[in-house]
């Protein structure tokens, strides 16, 4: 079973093929990055004209990294939330027409899901039931995976998400767009422990997470310094933001390991990409007997691969959806 997945959720105009699920044939992504990079964040009307520009191309290259024509797919999927509108609206109206040109079913894809599914490209042996971690730039979950399909978040972020805690502070800093790389590469030059910045657990008998107090911390950390006339240390300040929010992480997601009962741990979503949360988690798996996995880099951030594979589940479990299919900007896991 052939599946070509399109994902243009939000800066990323993404295209692959997908055979039997597990195996990758092309993922081609073509990042937007450079050009919302000199506005310090996505500008949605650009990204969804260039989504626009760019699909058809992004399409061809798929097909042929794959070596196979239109004639050779078996089924088309696309993102459809959540997401930017118009970003969306863009993958998924290609979706709609190459589906009904080649009478074949059409799935539309939760992003979020799709983030999980980029660890089942990865490590083949990979199967529920585990305990997920999807930290991504809108979004941060906790959740038990029961099955491919069914999804049960126990703890979700307050106010910011974690990449976009990332985001924040780096831009505060001066750092580029996305700041989650430039913060990771940064904190390895700094100390973690210099500044003691809030870990705010909220509680112990909730699994949510709350970013935005973290973030006020390091602002007003930021702001004093400037105004003492203090030069900043850019990499101190990064080690410390970035311990404060791992620490975070990690400790809400071993209590739910243990509470649980579960020793399977996979982590999701752009800031999977962090090698301290790599790190971090992996020696928490090894003190605890629990293994840990993670995608690789490419597949952390956002691809169709993952959107193709989510797909492919859902087909399996009896999923189709119609041309009427709607795009869901504010989508929940599990949707
Ligand atoms: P969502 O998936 O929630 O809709 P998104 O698709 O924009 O949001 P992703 O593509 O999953 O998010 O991830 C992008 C985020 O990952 C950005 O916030 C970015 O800063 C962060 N990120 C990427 N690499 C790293 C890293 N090495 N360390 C920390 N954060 C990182
Ligand atoms: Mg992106
Ligand atoms: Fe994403």
């Amino acid at each position: 079973l052939k599946i070509l997945a399109i994902e243009t959720s939000c800066d990323e105009t993404s295209v692959a093929v997908i055979k039997n699920g597990r195996e990758i044939m092309s993922n081609i992504i073509s990042s937007q990055i450079s050009t919302h990079r000199i506005f310090g964040g996505v500008v949605p009307e650009i990204a969804s004209r260039m989504h626009l520009e760019n699909i058809n191309l992004i399409i061809k290259e798929a097909l042929e990294e794959a070596k196979i024509g239109f004639e050779d797919i078996d089924l088309v999927a696309c993102t459809k939330g959540p997401g930017l509108i118009g970003a969306l609206l863009v993958g998924i109206s290609s979706a709609k027409a190459i589906s009904f040109a080649l009478d074949i079913p059409l799935v539309g894809v939760n992003h979020m899901e799709g983030h999980i599914c980029a660890n089942y490209l990865v490590h083949k042996d990979l199967e529920p039931p585990f305990i997920g971690l999807i930290v991504s730039g809108g979004h941060t979950y906790l959740v038990q995976v029961n099955s491919y399909t069914d999804f049960e978040i126990i703890g979700r972020t307050r106010d910011d998400a974690a990449g976009e805690s990332f985001d924040k502070i780096a831009r505060a800093l001066g750092l580029a767009y996305p700041g989650g790389p430039e913060i990771d590469a940064q904190a390895k030059k700094g100390n973690p422990e210099a500044i003691d910045f809030p870990r705010v657990i909220i509680d112990k008998k909730t699994y949510d997470f709350s970013f935005s107090g973290l973030k006020t911390s390091v602002l007003n950390y930021i702001n004093n310094q400037k105004q003492k006339n203090i030069e900043l240390n850019i990499p101190d300040i990064c080690a410390s933001f970035q311990q404060a929010v791992l620490d975070v992480l990690i400790e809400k997601s071993y209590r739910l390991l243990k509470e649980k009962n579960m020793n399977k741990f996979v982590i999701s979503g752009g800031v999977a990409a962090n090698s301290k949360l790599i790190e971090m988690a992996e020696k928490m798996g090894e003190e605890n007997n629990i293994k840990v996995y993670y995608p690789s880099k490419i597949l952390s951030t956002d691809n169709a691969a993952m959107i193709g594979c989510a797909a492919y589940y859902d087909y399996i479990n009896g999923k189709r959806d119609e041309l009427s299919l709607k795009v869901y900007p504010n989508l929940e896991l599990g949707q």
